[in-house]
C-alpha cells in the first residue's frame, strides 16, 4: 500500500505538514484498508469467495487445475506462475462478466461499445462511451458480488449517475444489491 500526495502546481504547503497534520486520518484509512480481504494474499488465492492454497509445479505444459482447496499452476520455461495466474483469472472473470452481459443487457436494452477485463484499482467503471471495464481479479469475490459489480455497470449504460432512477433500475434485477454494496466494501481491490 502506498501513500500519495497530490498538490497543486506551484504549491508553498510542504507535504511533510500534510502528513503530521493529517497523521490520524491516514492512519485510521490504513487500518480500514489494511483489513479488507484480498484476492491474493501470499501463497492463497480467493476464488468465488473461498480461499485456495496455491502450488506450482513445473512441467512441459502450462495450464492451471482447481481441485479441493487447492489451485495448482503448471508452469513452462515460457511463462511463469504470476502470469498464468493472471491468464487464467482474467479468463475466469471473463466468464462471469460474458455471462451476466448477455442476460442483462438485453433485459434492459442496453448495449455497451466495449468491454474490457484489465488491471485497475477499482473493480469496474464506466465510460461516458459507453465502454464497460472490470477488474481482472473480479473472479476472486463471492459469486453475488461480483455479479453485483457488473450489473451495477450495466445499468450505467443507461443511466450515467447515481440518481434515484438508477437505484431504482438495479433495484429491479439485483433486489439485494444494497447489502451486496456492504458487503463488498471487505473486499480490497487492487490492480
Ligand atoms: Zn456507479
Amino acid at each position: 500500500m502506498s501513500l500519495l500526495i497530490t498538490l497543486p502546481k506551484r504549491s508553498r504547503i510542504d507535504p511533510q505538514t500534510i502528513i503530521k497534520d493529517k497523521r490520524k486520518w491516514i492512519e485510521a484509512k490504513y487500518n480500514q484498508l489494511s483489513k479488507r480481504i484480498p484476492i491474493i494474499d501470499g501463497d492463497q488465492l480467493l476464488f468465488n469467495g473461498e480461499y485456495y492454497n496455491l502450488e506450482e509445479k513445473h512441467s512441459d505444459k502450462a495450464f492451471v487445475k482447481v481441485s479441493n482447496k487447492k489451485i495448482i499452476l503448471s508452469t513452462t520455461s515460457n511463462i511463469d506462475s504470476k502470469t498464468l495466474l493472471r491468464d487464467w483469472m482474467t479468463k475466469e472473470t471473463w466468464i462471469i462478466v460474458d455471462k451476466i452481459v448477455l442476460l442483462f443487457s438485453h433485459k434492459l436494452g442496453v448495449k455497451a461499445s466495449n468491454i474490457r477485463v484489465k488491471r485497475t484499482s477499482r473493480w469496474g467503471y464506466c465510460k461516458r462511451s459507453g465502454e464497460l471495464t472490470f477488474n481482472w481479479q473480479l473472479a476472486g469475490l463471492p459469486r453475488d458480488l461480483s455479479e453485483y459489480i457488473i450489473l451495477h455497470e450495466i445499468v450505467h449504460l443507461s443511466e450515467f449517475n447515481h440518481s434515484k432512477h438508477f437505484k431504482r433500475k438495479l433495484e429491479s434485477i439485483c433486489h439485494d444489491y444494497r447489502s451486496r454494496e456492504i458487503r463488498l466494501n471487505d473486499y480490497n481491490s487492487s490492480p
